[in-house]
């Protein structure tokens, strides 16, 4: 069975147990503190799971592109080693939302394994959780007599909780679990183990594949649990697994989900998967890396120098070592795969066919500079090699690699053995932990749990429609930073404060209590899709009735900004055409910064034609045409632009100014002209493939004419008030170049001059002819001097000085043939010398110079130079 069937065959089953169908949520989280990337198939539903929103269906099965490189689930170092652990892979789940619980999900999972996929009961295994007293938790006795009925007891094991109880992160919600493991190795091995005493001991023929959770505790921030209101099911099968044991193979690797792409890492890189054990783990290495880095950049993450950017960037530069060092690719290789990837996985997921062509760019670029940083950092090993007589590289100098060209350790140990060194790999251990500790230091934070003031579970967002209101609050906490120091997040009933999202920035304001005392919302976020209002304290009378006012300001100039984006983007599929997709924005009250897909610069005409569009709209007065809870479909239907990489629910909010419709939760303008006018302040490009173009609008217009203003005006009174200002700067840039060439010139005239005069100082010494001399020259005119002399003479010793500045500069000329019957060295005099001048200098044996800030000690120098040729 294809790997396409398999998915859909999936999908189609529980589709007919009344699940929707819903697209996998984008890989990249951004609202969620705890977790940067998703890596479980609940992780985009954890707001249901904690009460915070409603599902429309309380049933729901998809696959989830799941990421599992950081973390507490973080299998990066297996990849490539093992044959079933992935960065990037499919989750197949279903979900019940306080519907269905244990029962249904086991007879699911079972009928879907054995009726559906046809896979014999022979080679199945299952776990259950058997209990922990830390967590005072019972054995999971119902599962274990749901599972009774299906498979014989000698098959269902009793696991601990590391394997049966699951948790997505330190807190939140988690119970728990029953496995289903496959054990497909050939019928002799089986004679000689049991399948039994190889669940969960990481035997590649011995694996889970299927992971069926029983959400029923929320794991609180001191460490207990408490039972959730409602009970949810949350299954998780590898897409990968399941393939395998369907399509009869022994390893994911060998499933058609890998196989096109392995044909063609040993196509570029002429190499052969299946013979060399270490270009095996290179193979899957660049072959598993590549599906991660693209569906990240698809889903807008690209790499970069921090947090989640950070870790694709890491992921991608792992990818190039093993395909470096295993199979020798100096050069770009792994962005030729995208093409390869978009037609296997574009099916599935079309935003890697929509940015084949970004992907493609952004990978090379990467891998361009990481191949001149291993380029750099090898040079630099080189270097510690010759200054290691001991043969052992110190820790820390093998740190400084890893830590500033990005060298892991066993990058460098396999430099350094090719080179008969090894490295102390204690010290450089001593040195990750010293910097971990810093940056944990530096990082520290402490979230207390919610208290709970009011119970209330809605909590409804009125910040489109109002700027003031009267709230209650519900539940707060505490969270004390370094950074920060200590702050309250406070939740209300309703607000009027719009939470930092879609690239704007939170609203900022005040909340005023009934006794007069006011409290200043500093900021606004989401976390899962609860809304946080930020303070530095809490109010005295928690049960009041608080008034909550947005500033006016801060929200009115965002809502410009943030108009203007919309235009500006309209602007760019119009003038540079509909390849431009949005990747990324800022909006905030000063400005506006908009990232795009372009892959040539926006010259300046274009940059003037897109101003003069984004302003004619602003002109025409257009008015705001809001439409909230729509349905997806009818959106986009109607012509609203989504944006890859952001998660959308059933109904939507679109936004339409004229021709311009996007679907945006932001805060806009009534009217166009409310913007009053727009001014790209710089375009330039932030990554292979993507620009960015910084704006203006509104007031912030007027202050940076007012500013240019008066720089002009200045400008104009130096130049004397002309009636064209440019010209007249134009003139005095001609005048300044013609008086340079006829300073040049004179400079020579003296040069000359002087040489002639010199010749007839000239002393002989010991058959040197000598010379020590302060001179007025500039340095140029010095050395042509000096090699003006040297052409008439083979014996020549020439010391010159000179001052200019108030600093001292030394030249030295001495002729080679002297250079080598003496052993003089111009250099090795300059540096000498160079310290009466206090300051130093080197050169060549025959010429050299030196620069000093003491004029004062020229007189000194020049009369030492004599003893050189005693
Ligand atoms: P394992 O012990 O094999 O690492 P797990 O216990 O971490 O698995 P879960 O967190 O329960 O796995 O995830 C559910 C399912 O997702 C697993 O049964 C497995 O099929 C799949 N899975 C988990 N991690 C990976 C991975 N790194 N690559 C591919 N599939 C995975
Ligand atoms: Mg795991």
């Amino acid at each position: 069975m294809k790997s396409q069937d398999i998915r859909a065959k999936f999908l189609k089953f529980f589709e007919e147990k009344n699940h929707s169908i819903v697209p996998s949520a984008p890989m990249v989280l951004k609202d969620d503190p705890t977790l940067m990337f998703v890596n479980s198939g609940m992780a985009p539903f954890k707001e249901y799971f904690l009460g915070n929103a409603k599902p429309k269906n309380n049933r729901i099965a998809d696959t989830q592109k799941c990421l599992r490189v950081s973390g507490k689930h973080n299998d990066l170092e297996e990849v490539g080693y093992d044959t079933y652990h992935h960065t990037l892979f499919e989750m197949l789940g279903n979900w019940s939302f306080g519907d269905y619980f244990k029962k249904e999900a086991i007879a699911w999972a079972w009928e879907f394994l054995t009726e559906v996929c046809a896979i014999d009961k022979a080679i199945l295994y299952v776990t259950v959780f058997e209990g922990n007293e830390e967590d005072n938790l019972p054995m999971d006795s119902e599962a274990f007599d749901l599972w009774k009925q299906f498979i014989s007891e000698d098959r269902i094991l009793k696991g601990n909780k590391k394997d049966n109880f699951w948790e997505m992160g330190d807190q939140g919600p988690c119970g728990p679990c029953s496995e289903i493991h496959v054990d497909i190795r050939s019928p002799e091995e089986k004679v000689k183990i049991s399948g039994r005493d190889l669940v969960n001991k990481d035997h590649p023929q011995v694996v889970e594949i299927w992971n069926l959770v029983f959400m029923q505790y929320n794991r609180k921030a001191n460490g207990s649990l408490e039972v959730l209101p409602n009970k949810h099911i949350d299954t998780g099968m590898g897409f990968e697994r399941l393939c395998m044991v369907l399509q009869g193979v022994q390893s994911n690797y060998d499933t058609d989900v890998f196989t096109p792409i392995i044909r063609e890492i040993e196509t570029i890189t002429n190499s052969n998967y299946g013979k060399d054990q270490e270009i095996d783990v290179a193979i899957r290495v660049v072959a598993d890396h590549v599906r991660a880095v693209a569906f990240s950049i698809a889903d807008g993450q690209l790499p970069s120098n921090t947090g989640a950017g950070y870790v694709i960037r890491r992921i991608l530069r792992r990818a190039i070592r093993y395909g470096f060092t295993f199979l020798n690719q100096k050069e770009p290789f792994i962005f030729k795969l995208a093409e390869t990837l978009s037609i296997q996985m574009g099916m599935a997921f079309p935003e890697i066919k929509a940015q084949e062509r970004l992907i493609e760019n952004v990978i090379k670029e990467e891998e361009s500079s990481f191949l001149r940083t291993l380029d750099q950092g090898l040079l630099l090993l080189d270097k510690v090699i010759e200054n290691t007589p001991l043969k052992i590289i110190d820790g820390a100098k093998a740190f400084e690699l890893y830590d500033t060209y990005g060298f892991p350790l066993d990058l460098t140990q396999l430099i350094a053995r090719e080179k008969g060194y090894t490295i102390d790999a204690q010290g450089f251990e001593n040195e990750m932990k010293k910097q971990k500790e810093r940056s944990r230091a530096a990082s520290v934070s402490e979230t207390s749990d919610w208290m709970v003031v009011k119970e209330d579970d809605v909590q409804e967002f009125i910040g489109y429609d109002t700027l003031e209101a009267d709230v209650k609050l519900t539940r707060y906490r505490k969270v004390v930073s370094k950074k920060e120091g200590e702050q309250y997040q406070l939740v209300f009933n309703m607000t009027p404060f719009y939470p930092e999202g879609g690239g704007q920035v939170g609203d900022k304001g005040s909340l005023e209590a009934p006794n007069g005392d006011v409290i200043y919302v500093l900021d606004t976020k989401k976390e899962n899709n609860v809304t946080i209002h930020i303070t530095k304290n809490l109010p005295k009378h928690l049960g009041d009735t608080f008034k909550a006012i947005v500033s006016k300001e801060h929200r009115q100039k965002s809502a410009s900004n943030h108009t203007a984006t919309h235009l500006l983007h309209q602007a760019l599929r119009t003038i540079l055409g509909t390849h431009v997709e949005q990747k990324g924005s800022l909006v905030k009250p000063k400005s506006l910064r908009f990232d795009f897909s372009h892959f040539a610069k926006v010259d300046v005409d274009q940059l003037q034609e897109i101003e003069d569009f984004v302003n004619a709209r602003i002109r025409e007065n257009l008015p705001l045409e809001e439409q909230r809870n729509i349905p997806m479909k009818k959106a986009i239907d109607e012509g609203a632009i989504a944006l890859f990489g952001e998660k959308y629910g059933d109904s939507v909010r679109a936004i339409r100014f004229g021709q311009s419709m996007e679907l945006c939760g932001g805060t806009h303008v009534k009217n166009t002209g409310d913007i009053w006018y727009f001014k790209i302040q710089s375009e330039g490009a932030i990554a292979a493939g993507i620009r960015r173009i910084e704006a203006i609008t509104n007031m912030a217009v007027g202050d940076y004419f007012e500013t240019i203003d008066k720089q002009y005006e200045a400008l104009k009174e130096m130049l004397n008030n002309p009636k064209e200002p440019v010209k007249a700067v134009k003139s005095l840039q001609d005048e300044n170049a013609s008086l340079k060439k006829q300073i040049e010139m004179l400079l020579k005239e003296k040069s000359k001059g002087i040489k002639g005069d010199l010749v007839n100082e000239l002393t002989e010494i010991n058959g040197i002819q000598f010379l020590a001399k302060q001179l007025e020259l500039d340095a140029s005119g010095i050395k042509d001097v000096a090699f003006d002399l040297g052409s008439q003479f083979d014996n020549l010793f020439l010391l010159f000085a000179s001052e200019q500045d108030g600093k001292a500069m030394l030249t030295c000329y001495i002729s080679k043939e002297l250079v080598s019957s003496k052993g003089l060295n111009a250099g090795q005099v300059v540096r000498e010398l160079g310290k009466y001048i206090q300051g130093g200098g080197g050169g060549q044996p025959f010429f050299a110079t030196a620069g000093g800030k003491s004029p004062k000690g020229i007189k000194e120098a020049l009369e030492k130079a004599k003893d050189y040729i005693k």
